[in-house]
């Protein structure tokens, strides 16, 4: 360093006349909290500059929980100092996004234009006057400086260091403005020449840090060198910068965040320590992966539309079914816990950072299926018709006008096989509601591409004949199924599975075979939930003239 003492003492009101602060005045705004040791303080601060991801709930959920467990205090932070990514609403999308995952905070920003606490501004775009504060203290004790360097110049210093194949980056001997002289950086300020603000790294490459992350355990990096930007030349800073100042003064207990930072950890690192502040833990999440081929990948925004969390609200993902999938990755043991605790709420699992996946855990969107549609069997026809009401109001009109206009009759639909032994799996997620009704419905029944059954249409024709003329309303489940039996043996079907492999030649087919032409006449599916109970919601009249239509014109 060449410049002295009182030049750079010059030097910082020189580029910051305009900052009257000192950082004790700030500190005195930010007191430390008043907590128990046990109370967590975390934040959760994503930048607004693309769709929310599914490893940003995942991310978020953990913070979640860990703050709900210790009775702690969770933050929603936007760190919107990339103003060419921003994107419109990109606030909203967040907010409301993790809203639809119940993830809701305490303090920080918690809607439009709607903030809570005492550690705001919670938008670090509205908290520029601060970092300048902070960056003008570092300029007067010779840790920062201002750097002219143009584009172009970079990218030949980059040229130069590829040649020499040396670390590319602007460090040390490259670092040209590093040791300038008060004078020739009076010149560039005359000149109105644009700058960066850059951090006067103190770090050697070639010494290596140790540190212990909350999830991945021992980690060794090597120490910093980067003279890194701190400030922007819009006067933004870099989240390098940003979050060291954010987190010590809204007292956070540690940095939960992915781990695509832990590279950048030692930075960090000089930076609270060139600020003087206390160091931060922090615990770096491994990113999502997914399957492909035999190796796994990042789940990516542009391949995968499952990373996206509008996937899953647009689609009518059960929230629950999507954060117990998420805990599962998180933490393995929680799939135990949910089996010894069926009933309670996933705030009472005691989620441990030690235990996340490392590397890098395997996301499945058929799992998530899967344990959707397990959560939903749980659900009472009620509810599953409250939350499909509700997500179609939004989502899907054809569903939304079926369900509201006939709420008793879409009930009862949905109860079919929703209560005794054999509980129905076929819902997982709410824009499949349609498909379970559309049988029921005639106007969306014609329209329905419809399954067709391997049998000859005049054996067709009297099986369904028989069935209309003894069909009976009230009769039971019993007495349906046996005048069902009946008719299988008067056309010579079995209705004895072992007496029919003994000698299948012996018949025309079996029982079931009877069964089908009736239920695909009825409903135009191989497959559907117990056709004696579909039958008995549909009721008589459709039930007759779906036979008779079925008869008169799909049969020859
Ligand atoms: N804004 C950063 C991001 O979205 C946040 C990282 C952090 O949580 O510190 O990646």
């Amino acid at each position: 360093m060449i410049r002295t003492e009182q030049e750079n003492s010059m030097l910082a009101d020189l580029l910051f006349e305009d900052v009257v602060e000192s950082r004790e005045d700030i500190f005195k705004k930010y007191p430390r909290r008043k907590l128990e040791k046990e109370q967590l303080v975390l934040r959760f601060a994503p930048s607004p500059t693309g769709y929310l991801h599914i490893g940003n709930v995942y991310t978020a959920l953990a913070g979640y929980i860990l703050t709900k467990n210790s009775n702690g205090v969770f933050i929603l932070r936007i760190e919107d100092t990339d103003k060419e990514r921003e994107i419109e609403e990109g606030i909203v999308q967040i907010v409301d996004g993790l809203k639809y995952f119940g993830i809701e905070f305490d303090e920080g920003v918690l809607g439009k234009g709607k903030t809570e606490g005492i550690y705001g501004p919670y938008i670090q775009s509205e908290r520029v006057e601060i970092y300048r504060v902070f960056a003008k203290d570092l300029v007067s004790k010779g840790l920062a400086y201002p750097c002219f360097a143009t584009e172009q110049e970079l990218e030949e210093i980059r040229k130069q260091q590829e040649k020499k194949r040396e670390r590319t980056g602007y460090y040390g001997k490259w670092a040209k403005w590093r040791d300038a002289s008060l004078d020739s950086i009076e010149k560039e300020l005359e000149k109105e020449t644009p700058y960066v603000i850059r951090l006067y790294s103190r770090g050697d490459f070639k010494k290596k840090i140790e540190c212990t992350d909350l999830i991945k355990g021992r980690v060794t990096l090597s120490q910093n060198d980067m003279d890194s930007i701190l400030l922007k030349s819009d006067g933004y800073p870099t989240y390098h910068f940003a979050h060291p100042i954010d987190d010590t003064l809204m007292d956070i207990s540690y940095v939960l965040r992915g781990d695509e930072w832990l590279s950048s950890q030692p930075l960090h690192m000089e930076i609270f320590e060139a600020l003087e502040f206390k160091q931060l833990d922090y615990g770096h999440i491994s990113p999502l992966m997914k399957k492909e081929g035999e190796g796994k990948r990042k789940l990516s925004k542009r391949r995968d539309p499952e990373s996206r969390v509008a996937f899953y609200i647009e689609n009518g993902y059960p929230v629950e079914g999507v954060k117990e999938y998420l805990l599962n990755v998180a933490n393995s043991s929680f799939s135990d816990w949910r089996r010894l605790n069926p009933d309670s709420d996933i705030l009472e699992f005691n989620l441990r950072l030690e235990k996340f996946n490392k590397a890098g855990a395997l996301f499945d969107i058929l799992k998530i299926n899967n344990i959707c549609k397990e959560y939903i069997s749980t659900l009472s026809a009620q509810q599953v018709y409250n939350y499909a009401l509700e997500w179609s109001e939004k989502y899907s009109e054809q569903t939304f006008s079926k369900l509201s206009n006939h709420r008793e009759y879409c009930i009862n639909i949905l109860n079919i096989e929703r209560e005794g032994e054999r509980i129905r799996k076929d819902i997982v997620k709410w824009s499949d509601v349609l498909t379970q009704l559309e049988i029921f419905f005639d106007d969306l029944f014609i329209n329905m591409k419809k399954d067709v059954v391997e049998m000859e249409d005049n054996l067709q024709r009297a099986i369904l004949n028989m069935f209309l003329d003894t069909y009976y309303f009230e009769d039971s489940s019993s007495e349906w199924f046996n005048k069902i039996k009946e008719i299988a043996l008067r056309n010579n079907f079995s209705t004895d599975s072992t007496e029919y492999i003994k000698d299948p030649s012996k018949y025309r087919g079996r029982i079931g075979d009877v069964a089908m032409v009736i239920r695909v006449a009825t409903t135009g599916r191989r497959q559907t939930p117990d056709l004696y109970q579909v039958m008995q919601v549909m009721g008589e009249v459709r039930v007759r003239e779906r036979l008779q239509g079925y008869i008169n014109d799909v049969l020859m």
